[in-house]
């Protein structure tokens, strides 16, 4: 069974990088599932764009086999009819040269909707919008949407903002963070606004902390040359945990309109405490993987005798402010760690008293965890009775909602969801260019603080849970396990 879904306004989407890993693996294949759902109006089409000298039937057999790849029960007659939609326009955009012809491909379709998604390295996308707009392609039928990372300190993204933002209004920039699209966290903001239950409990008197965990199993692999240097922190922390972050901790908005929604995601990282100096080293730990059970160590995959680029971080971040005060919001992520796993993890306070005898020590305190990936859901953690017992025997059992299963929905993809909202028009579940600012003001101090000490980040063997020195630091006055444990034990399967 599928979603409803309705039908948009016929748009051009012009994907410069469009022979890349992110447009073959994610994008296209996006497009091409929502198109088989009815969402894509007759006419449209999809523009690939990279220097790669390729025919048009090279450039759709390209696309046809990441498609087979990624939708391997894609009908044929649908696919021809999505692969027969597809141009592609080889064009260096760190030149000025063959602007014009890009521009003639996309005006032959009129002054309809134009999409330009910028899918190459990052270093591109000042002069690539400055190209735009000289080839008079930033009109207000234009919309251009920015992949991560935006810089890697604030300076940086400010230049980038800068530049894009000197030829495209702010209500036009979409800048992407796919984890906003994905359904667990969008059914955050349904759980705490939809329902009466949870908004009461939800601040400092109620919840003990707050774990967000994003563990990937995979290594740099081939993206080494764009790791190096730039570490777990930057590639993950400032944007998609403190993104995450964000909605768990934001104030109810007084509506879902965009400026809503990110006028408090705002306030969030404002109110984010600053970690500086000695704080670093007390509330950061940060590590780096080596050869283990899952696979060669970082160094070897880089190629390099020696790098301080962490590929694990776990830090303690607070906010000041009256909801949190005093809650700590433990950030971790990690790669080659055991498995492929993002959720985040509410304990809520034990209960003051117990009228249970002999069951004080077995009490569970409430928990809440949102699974993001794999299998989206949702599980609370209650304390119930143990039938078929004499007297009063407690047990932690739990509730749960897995998608899937709750709607009988197969869980969309997040590109296809913000791909269509930056059709629609609808930036809610994009960034602000003051999120991207904010968010690395508060990263850049830490980024320091690591820079000015000798040390090295704490090893860890590729497959483990990440460094020794996280654990007990992730799980204070708990005896020390892998990582997540706590998490991992009662967790979604
Ligand atoms: P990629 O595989 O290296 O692809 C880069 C694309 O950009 C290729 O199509 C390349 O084609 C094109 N390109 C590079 N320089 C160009 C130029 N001067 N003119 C025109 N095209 C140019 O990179 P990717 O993994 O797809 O990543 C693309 C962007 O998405 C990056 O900003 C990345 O940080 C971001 N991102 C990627 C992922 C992911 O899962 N892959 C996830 C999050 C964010 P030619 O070499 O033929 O020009």
């Amino acid at each position: 069974m599928e979603a409803p879904s309705l039908s948009l306004q016929t748009f051009d989407m012009v994907i410069f990088g469009g022979t890349g890993d992110l447009a073959f693996r994610k994008l296209l294949p996006a497009l091409f599932r929502r198109f088989v759902d009815g969402q894509i109006a007759g006419g449209s089409r999809v523009i690939g764009v990279a220097r790669e000298p390729l025919t048009l039937a090279a450039y759709r057999d390209l696309a046809e086999a990441a498609l087979r790849r990624a939708v391997p029960e894609a009908d044929p007659g649908q696919l021809r009819h999505f692969l027969n939609r597809l141009g592609y326009h080889a064009l260096d955009v760190g030149a000025d040269a063959g602007w014009t012809d890009l521009s003639a491909v996309c005006t032959a379709s009129g002054s309809r909707l134009r999409v330009f998604y910028l899918s190459t390295p990052p270093a591109l996308y000042a002069g690539l919008c400055r190209r735009l707009a000289a080839n008079g392609l930033n009109g207000p039928e234009a919309r251009v949407v920015l992949e991560k990372p935006i810089g890697h300190d604030a300076k940086s993204a400010a230049a980038i903002n800068g530049a894009v933002g000197a030829v495209f209004p702010e209500a036009r920039i979409f800048r992407i963070d796919h984890y906003l699209g994905k359904e667990t966290v969008q059914n955050l903001l349904a759980l705490r606004f939809g329902n009466v239950l949870f908004e009461p409990l939800w601040n400092a008197a109620h919840i003990a902390r707050v774990q967000i965990t994003v563990a990937e199993d995979m290594g740099v692999g081939t993206r080494g040359a764009y790791y190096e240097g730039v570490g777990a922190l930057r590639d993950m922390v400032q944007n998609h945990l403190l993104q995450l972050l964000c909605m768990v901790a934001m104030e109810p908005p007084a509506s879902l309109d965009p400026e809503a929604v990110r006028t408090e995601k705002l306030k969030v990282l404002r109110a984010l405490q600053p970690l500086r100096g000695s704080d670093v080293a007390r509330l950061t730990v940060r590590g780096q993987y080596t050869a283990g059970a899952a696979g060669a160590g970082y160094l070897q995959e880089i190629g390099r005798a020696a790098s301080r680029t962490e590929t694990f971080v776990a830090l303690r971040a607070a906010l000041g402010n009256w909801r949190w005060a005093g809650v700590p919001f433990y950030l971790c992520t990690g790669k080659r760690l055991p498995e492929r796993v993002s959720e985040i993890v509410v304990d809520f306070h034990a209960i003051p008293h117990s009228i249970f005898p002999g069951v004080e020590g077995a009490m569970a305190p409430n928990r809440l965890m949102l699974r993001l990936q794999p299998h989206e859901g949702i599980r609370l953690g209650l304390m119930g009775k143990y039938p078929d017992s004499d007297g009063m025997q407690l047990r932690p059992v739990s509730l749960d909602m897995t998608f899937a299963d709750a709607f009988g929905l197969r869980p969309r993809d997040a590109y296809e969801r913000l791909l269509l909202d930056v059709v629609r028009g609808d930036p809610t579940l994009f960034m602000h260019r003051d999120e991207i600012d904010a968010a690395w003001r508060w990263i850049d101090p830490i980024e320091e603080a690591w820079d000015a000490v000798v040390e090295a980040p704490f090893a860890y063997a590729a497959g483990s849970w990440g460094p020794p020195e996280a654990r007990l630091f992730l799980r204070p006055g708990e005896s020390p396990g892998p990582l997540p444990a706590a998490v991992r034990s009662t967790t979604l399967n």
